[in-house]
């Protein structure tokens, strides 16, 4: 019998395991304190609402802003759309179905999250600026300043990108924003949990974040919405019962928003020491990679990256086979299943990386439970994989004969 090998798992950009920490605070508001928060005439009710009110608290603390400017949704998704189509409606210059009502920036790498709320703007009758960052992956002030029109009513530009780990100039973009008296909005989805935030100090008017990418359960996130210089409103997209302040009617997950305010007080513990592990996890691999091999390139910036996001391209093997070589690794590759083919990732081709390369490239993501082992066998299993394929690949032979496969003119038979 063949003992099936145990998984690593690679991919905690795309969801983490549920801390046991927060599930033991989620466990009590099942089934003994199962309150409506809204039911306001007996303790059921009460004692719901009290732990809603921590957690607010403890979520707000994650990123220096009061109580009173968290709103619970669904996840980022949610938040992304409410933030965006919410405060465009609210802030348009013109009446809905008109065109002119007003402008909006983000750019071409943003999570779907995001460019999907902004192409329905568009339709709408908003204008949206796509900005397009450089080989680097970066998105900076000076980009966003210069796409700024009089009629500019919104920027929405996420802190790290999920793909490839790039900061932009979250900062320097919301400074700007405030000087303009314009509403920045970021997809902090990678980056709250996992890095300091100060929405005074960063100049952050909405921040979305999710609860499953930093060890909390699925299916709940946040929306930071700023109370004062200046107010920030929004229309809502759900309507019903006026819970979360009118902006997000629903009965509140109770359970699902306990874990999520005990998952941020646990990132925020966890601070600069759980950083420069990660970081130590992710220089490992890299350096790993890039000595053992040729023709592997690190996408995005070198240094202006977060600690638990590489993204690395192979050159000379065929993606799906480099996954299949590497079945007992969890992580996610390059290419995006569209309904009938797949498609190279928009985010590397955003970055001027070629198809071939965009379909060869890996993204490993590490977490809370990562060890050096796994990094250790990841670099090994990669490598004999890469290596592997390589050694069936004419292109690679011609490769090391010198020969630059650019310029050879293929004939046809
Ligand atoms: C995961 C992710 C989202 C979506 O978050 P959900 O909570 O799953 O809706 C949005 N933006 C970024 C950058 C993400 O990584």
């Amino acid at each position: 019998m063949t003992v099936p090998p145990a998984m690593i798992y690679l991919d905690n950009a795309a969801t983490t395991r549920c801390d046991p920490r927060v599930l033991e605070a989620m466990l009590p508001y099942f089934c003994d304190q199962y309150g409506n928060a809204g039911s306001r005439n007996h303790r059921f009710g009460w004692e719901s609402e009290d732990a809603i009110e921590r957690a607010r608290e403890q979520c707000a603390a994650l990123l220096g802003a009061q109580p009173k400017e968290v709103i619970f949704t669904s996840g980022a998704t949610e938040s992304n759309n409410l933030a965006i189509r919410g405060t465009a409606n609210l802030y348009a210059k013109a009446p809905a179905g008109s065109p002119g009502r007003g402008h909006v920036i983000t750019d071409i790498i943003e999570h779907k999250a995001v460019l999907d709320p902004c192409k329905r703007l568009q339709r709408e009758g908003f204008e949206v600026t796509f900005l397009e960052p450089g080989t680097d992956g970066i998105i900076t002030r000076a980009m966003v300043e210069a796409a700024l029109r009089p009629d500019t009513i919104l920027v929405t530009v996420m802190w790290t990108n999920n793909e490839i780990g790039t900061i932009n100039e979250v900062p320097q973009i919301g400074a700007l924003c405030h000087e303009r008296d314009i509403i920045f909005h970021t997809d902090a989805t990678q980056w709250a949990g996992k890095m300091p935030v100060d929405v005074e100090a960063d100049h952050i008017d909405l921040l979305s974040w999710s609860s499953h990418k930093i060890y909390g359960p699925k299916g709940v996130g946040g929306l930071y919405v700023r109370r004062r210089r200046p107010r920030v409103r929004l229309e809502a997209l759900v309507d019903g019962g006026g819970q979360e302040r009118g902006m997000r009617s629903g009965t509140q997950n109770v359970t699902g928003i306990v874990g999520f305010g005990k998952a941020c007080e646990l990132c925020a513990a966890g601070g600069d020491a759980e950083r420069q592990r990660l970081l130590g996890l992710r220089n490992r691999l890299e350096a790993g990679l890039t000595s053992a091999m040729d023709v592997v390139q690190v996408n995005g910036h070198s240094t202006k990256r977060v600690p638990h996001i590489s993204n690395i391209s192979f050159g000379f093997v065929e993606g799906e086979s480099l996954m299949m070589g590497i079945a007992e690794i969890a992580c996610s590759s390059g290419s995006a299943c569209t309904s009938a083919s797949l498609e190279p990732s928009y985010v590397l081709k955003g970055l001027g990386v070629g198809d071939e390369l965009a379909h060869s490239s890996l993204r490993l993501s590490f977490g809370r439970w990562t060890t050096e082992a796994e990094v250790g066998h990841a670099i090994t299993s990669i490598t004999a994989a890469v290596n592997h394929l390589r050694a069936m690949s004419p292109l690679y032979d011609l490769h090391k004969e010198g020969i630059d496969i650019s310029k050879i003119e293929w004939q046809q038979h």
